[in-house]
């Protein structure tokens, strides 16, 4: 008889676990809570689907799962993966590294596996939400919300973790995963923006602007970011900000101080790898300069196109000069002042935004009690995929990414175990 498989969740990892294990043979049953399968995969990349990036490696990832990457993507890594999907009839865009559906369409990503499932004929079970996994000799038990029952050789957990609730992830797996023995590593909300306690953020909301920006714990610098900041009226948001969050959520959840340095003018930074046109003028030299050559004017014209003019101003008012003063009566300590503002600009995080608005869970499953294939440790047959792990990855395909793999190594060690 083939082996029974139950996967537990149809997002992007439960279904490339499912196929995978199919085309090995197994009878395979996806649970999904939804009417439907797949419908993180609809929202990300902002529709386009970032599905994974070039550069890949264990570099890109935090969490216990880290020391597995380089094992599973072995196994199944990027080439694999760009193979499996053109395959499957999706040609591929690639954008500096970062790779999308060439149809610019999430819908294509979730399409073809759809289509894949159907032809491997792959039982799908919407609407049915798991309650509770029951380990019984060789056996697992599955059970429904509906309390229908069913017995399977193997079970692969692939619920995701907290994020994004409306699409059906909201942290159900790890209950399942604790009954059956398992540790979770407390999850937080990461890939997301850091709400702030100063009170000027309506002024600038809407600004976006070339950025370096450090995280700050206990007044310690811990990480730099440097990208596209977005002010929002609430805090801080973009790219950089996103790939600092989960360092930043779990020191909040430990009560520690964070902050976060804003440089606004990084390409005077000696460290800076994106150095631009100025760089052959120090900062000092750069503002010696200005308040040489336009001294005449107004501060309001003379912050006029060092950046964005919301920013120019809202320093002035934080460094106490007035608009219409003329810059050459400015003292020296509110020029120095006004100059260190603009390099080292300092606000105060109280918190991340929610899981609501995450794009991804940090923490989870540990990992330490998984093996090379995913398979719990604990519990023979039980194997974890995707999110619902403790792994994360920064911005640009590395989460999907870790989700076709896991998804892949699992599904086929669950098929030929
Ligand atoms: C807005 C947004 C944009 C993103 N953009 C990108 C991007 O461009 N590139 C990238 O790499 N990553 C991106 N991500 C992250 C990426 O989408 C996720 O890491 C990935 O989809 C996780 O896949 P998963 O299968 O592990 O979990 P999920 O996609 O969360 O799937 C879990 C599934 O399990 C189901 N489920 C949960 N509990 C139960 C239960 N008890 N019984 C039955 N079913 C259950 C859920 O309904 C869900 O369908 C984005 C995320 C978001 C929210």
């Amino acid at each position: 008889m083939d082996r029974r498989i139950a996967v537990i969740g149809g997002g992007a990892a439960g279904m490339m676990a499912a196929v995978q294990a199919a085309r090995r043979g197994a009878e395979v049953t996806i649970y999904e809570r939804n009417d439907r399968v797949g419908k993180k995969i609809l929202s990300t990349g902002n529709g386009k689907c970032n599905f994974s990036n070039e550069l890949m490696g264990a570099d890109y990832y935090y969490g216990s799962g880290k020391a597995l990457i380089d094992t599973i993507y072995k196994r199944f890594g990027i080439a694999e993966t760009k193979k499996f999907f053109e395959e499957l009839g999706m040609r591929i865009k690639d954008r500096n590294g970062y790779l999308y559906p060439a149809s610019e369409q999430a819908s294509t990503v979730l399409d073809v596996l759809r289509y894949e499932l159907e032809r491997l004929q792959v039982r799908i079970h919407t609407e049915q939400k798991v309650s509770s996994i029951v380990h019984k000799q060789d056996t697992m038990i599955v059970e429904t919300t509906e309390h229908k029952k069913q017995k399977y050789d193997a079970v692969i957990l692939a619920c995701g973790g907290k994020a994004a609730p409306k699409t059906g992830s909201d942290g159900t797996g790890f209950n399942l995963a604790k009954k059956l023995g398992h540790r979770i590593v407390p999850a937080v909300p990461a890939l997301t923006a850091l709400r702030c306690e100063e009170d000027f953020y309506k002024r600038v909301a809407g600004v976006r602007c070339d950025a370096k920006i450090t995280l700050q714990i206990d007044g310690h610098p811990v990480n730099s970011e440097r990208g596209e900041l977005q002010w929002t009226d609430y805090g801080i948001s973009g790219i950089p900000v996103f790939q600092l969050s989960r360092e930043a959520a779990y020191a909040l959840r430990d009560g520690r101080d964070v902050t976060v340095k804003i440089n606004l003018l990084p390409d005077f930074d000696k460290d800076s790898e994106n150095v631009g046109i100025t760089n052959s003028t120090s900062y000092e030299e750069f503002w010696a300069a200005r308040w040489a050559k336009q001294g005449q004017q107004t501060m309001e014209q003379f912050v006029t196109g060092v950046v964005n003019k919301k920013i120019g101003l809202l320093f002035l008012k934080l460094s106490g000069i007035k608009e219409t003063e003329t810059a050459e009566r400015i003292s020296q300590q509110c020029r120095k002042k006004l100059e260190t503002l603009f390099c080292s600009f300092t606000v105060m995080v109280r918190e991340t935004n929610s899981f609501d608005q995450a794009q991804v869970c940090a923490g989870g499953i540990d990992c330490h009690e998984v093996s090379e294939v995913l398979e719990s440790r604990i519990i023979p047959g039980l194997f974890f995929v995707g999110e619902i792990l403790d792994i994360d990855g920064i911005c640009g395909g590395y989460n999907l990414q870790w989700a076709w793999s896991s998804g892949s190594v699992a599904g086929r060690a669950a098929a030929e175990r």
